[in-house]
């Protein structure tokens, strides 16, 4: 074991596994765990004992449904009444409640009942990887943790907050098709631009990103994609068919039993990987239920069918991004892939397809290259010496628009347009809309839609005693500052009396834009 202490790291945090590496020896290092396997189940348990993370975790998990978490970060940063949170809470065998507006999951450990938020059992995880780190290389705190492209404010805040109480100094928040183009790009090292295209699909996220890379400049053109879409609601689809199966055939119900549920998942997802290789799976579980074992066989076909929707799905996305981009389809150079669900064949053919037949390049590992990507980034940060690093250039960009709600009507005032490059400060004039207002409140959205109503609040403040004044006549400077972390610093300005506010959105607030009332502001 090295003692050379501070290697900065780099960690993919997978919604159903996380990976870590490090920069040595002029090369990218995936470092094992302590079970010797590259990467670890995003998986925490508790015990009346003690607290697993990882194999252990997942290994014990039939035995102990309710207080086995996984699939959290499909969670962060989310509110509790988020509707796809609420889909995903009929699905998950453990508890989760609210706690001011916010999820956290409940469960028993040590014989009392503990609730624990998404940022706590990230933690859990990403220290779990960091003592993976520090067995092979001394004391770690140095990180880069990539989130998907598409996580949006509070997402990118709340991995941040994670990573700092397991004990990290995080030096960026890195999106992982810009992480897992920087794993392919070093690799591949060609001097001439190029058009990539990452489809990265993983266990819970799915984006998709285009850049522009020229020998060590890698510059984002534009992303898109669904934080939640994953190889986890392939295995959701496949168990609600088996239980729908086993309903009608046998009149059998268990739906209500977790454990059955879990255990089914496991053969499920079992299944689904060996039908990336085999046309044909057999899902097994011994005493499912009643004591009655469970087997069917599942096809590769059956398998499209039932997800090929959501395969599908990920295509029309292309569309918009190349849109975006400027591109047209012949214009894209080389399609790279990554994310464990991207070995779907289903998947490849349609993206293949959609490009005319065109070959995809497999040529970085799936499940490792965000984590390389990360680490790379992190030698980068820590001014690497190595020359390959010390010219690499990398700009990402901002994936959703960012505005403010003006005028009386609800409609969103736009303030910084998506696929803007970081770190970037926009600002913009406003002004009231009523007579004698001495009150204007600033409300921050982010999202595409021209109406407030249809995107996402991420905060609020207001500047309080302004002068009266007709309306239009009082002047407020608003400054967006997004820094390379894609994490947003809103300030206004009261250009008559200079009263000045400011807001780093660290989360989103306790209540949905529809409880606020409007008061008065507009542009001018
Ligand atoms: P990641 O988030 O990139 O680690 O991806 C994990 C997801 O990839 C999980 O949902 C896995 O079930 C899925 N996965 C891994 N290997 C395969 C495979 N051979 N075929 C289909 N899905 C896979």
């Amino acid at each position: 074991m090295s003692n050379q202490a501070n290697y900065p790291i780099g960690i993919d945090l997978g919604t159903t596994y996380s990976c870590v590496g490090v920069w040595r020896s002029e090369r990218v290092e995936i470092i094992a765990n302590d079970q010797g396997n590259r990467t670890t189940p995003s998986c925490v348990a508790f015990t009346s004992e003690e607290k697993l993370v990882g194999e252990s975790a997942q290994n014990q998990a039939a035995y102990n449904v309710s207080s086995t978490v996984f699939g959290i970060k499909r969670m962060i940063g989310r509110q509790f009444n988020d509707a796809q949170l609420q889909t995903d809470l009929k699905h998950w065998p453990f508890k989760v409640k609210q706690d001011n507006g916010k999820p956290v999951v409940e469960v028993t450990f040590k014989g009392g009942v503990h609730h624990f938020t998404p940022e706590q059992i990230s933690a859990m995880i990403l220290l779990k990887m960091k003592q993976t780190a520090e067995l092979k290389l001394g004391a770690v705190k140095d990180v880069v943790i990539t989130v998907p492209a598409y996580f949006n404010n509070a997402q990118r805040q709340a991995t941040k907050d994670a990573g700092e109480s397991a004990g990290f100094n995080v030096l960026r928040i890195l999106a992982e098709p810009t992480a897992a183009a920087l794993a392919y790009g070093l690799d591949a090292n060609s001097p001439v631009i190029k058009n990539v295209l990452v489809y990265d699909l993983g266990g819970g996220t799915f984006d998709v990103s285009v850049l522009t890379i020229e020998g060590s400049d890698f510059k984002v053109l534009a992303t898109s994609g669904d934080t939640h879409l994953g190889g986890e609601d392939f295995d959701t689809l496949l168990v609600e068919h088996f239980v729908r199966e086993l309903q009608a055939k046998k009149g059998q119900d268990i739906s209500k039993s977790p454990r059955a549920l879990r255990r089914l998942r496991t053969a499920c997802e079992r299944a689904k990987r060996i039908l990336s290789s085999a046309t044909r799976a057999t899902v097994e579980v011994e005493a499912l239920y009643d004591g009655i074992d469970f087997q069917a066989v599942l096809t590769r076909a059956k398998f499209d069918e039932i997800c090929g929707y959501l395969f599908g799905f990920t295509i029309t996305f292309i569309k918009k991004i190349l849109d975006d981009a400027g591109l047209q389809k012949s214009q894209i150079d080389e399609i790279v892939l990554s994310g464990g669900s991207s070995r779907i064949p289903k998947v490849q053919q349609l993206l293949s397809e959609f490009f005319g037949g065109k070959k995809l390049n497999t040529s970085i590992n799936l499940d490792e290259a965000v984590a390389m990507g990360a680490a790379i980034q992190a030698q980068m940060l820590k001014g690497s010496t190595v020359q390959r690093i010390k010219d690499i250039y990398l700009v990402d960009i901002a994936p959703l628009s960012l505005g403010i709600e003006s005028g009386v009507e609800r409609k969103m005032t736009f303030v910084v347009a998506r696929n803007t490059p970081l770190p970037t400060t926009k600002s913009q004039n406003f002004t009231t809309v009523y007579d004698w207002q001495t009150t204007v409140r600033f409300a921050i959205f982010e999202g595409e839609s021209p109406y407030v109503d249809s995107n996402a609040l991420l905060g609020e403040f207001r500047l309080e005693n302004i002068q009266s004044a007709l309306k239009g006549v009082p002047k407020f400077l608003v400054k967006f500052t997004i820094d390379l972390n894609g994490i947003l610093h809103v300030s206004a300005v009261d250009k008559l009396t200079c009263s000045y506010k400011d807001i780093t959105i660290t989360n989103y607030r306790n209540r949905s834009s529809n409880e606020i009332q409007a008061l008065g502001m507009k542009k001018y």
